[in-house]
């Protein structure tokens, strides 16, 4: 194991065997390539991963890809989020804040929006009916600039 203290929210490529390793976990090609595609490609769903590494690595398989997406977000390296307009969980690196999400609910686009507080949770029930509150998980929704676009087009153009 090394001893890592890297945290910058910038990690570059070389950075991902270092901190697979500083959690314990073995850098494979399969994992580096996961964490890669993710950093370049967030809120991917394991799908999307699996297709996209798959040329580079033919022996991956899409359960491979799960098991990966679920080692790495137990191991804190990936964020899991699931949304209400996507059938599937996604994944992204981006897990030092505590940031939400904002999702286009005609695409599906979605795009980070900073914690609204700053902190998780950032809101907080009036009864909790005793829970300990871990996070408020908040999803925006909305229509996207070019839906919005495409959907006056369509109005214009009924008779
Ligand atoms: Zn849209
Ligand atoms: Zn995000």
């Amino acid at each position: 194991m090394t001893h890592s203290t890297a945290h910058d929210s910038h990690h570059h490529a070389h950075d991902w065997a270092q901190l697979l390793r500083g959690r314990g976990l073995r850098a494979t090609a399969q994992r580096m390539a996961v964490l890669e595609f993710l950093h370049d490609h967030p809120h991917s769903d394991a799908e999307t991963v699996f297709q996209a590494i798959r040329p580079a690595l033919p022996t991956v398989s899409l359960q491979a890809v799960h098991l990966i997406v679920q080692d790495l977000s137990g191991k804190g390296l990936i964020r899991r989020i699931s949304l209400p307009d996507s059938a599937s969980a996604r994944y992204e690196t981006r897990i030092e804040d505590n940031h939400h999400h904002i999702q286009c609910i005609h695409c599906g686009r979605i795009e980070d929006v900073d914690c609204v507080v700053g902190h998780a949770p950032c809101l907080e029930p009036d009864d909790t009916h005793g829970m300990r509150i871990i996070e408020a998980s908040i999803v925006f929704r909305g229509i996207c600039q070019d839906c919005d676009a495409l959907i006056n087009q369509q109005a214009k153009e009924k008779p």
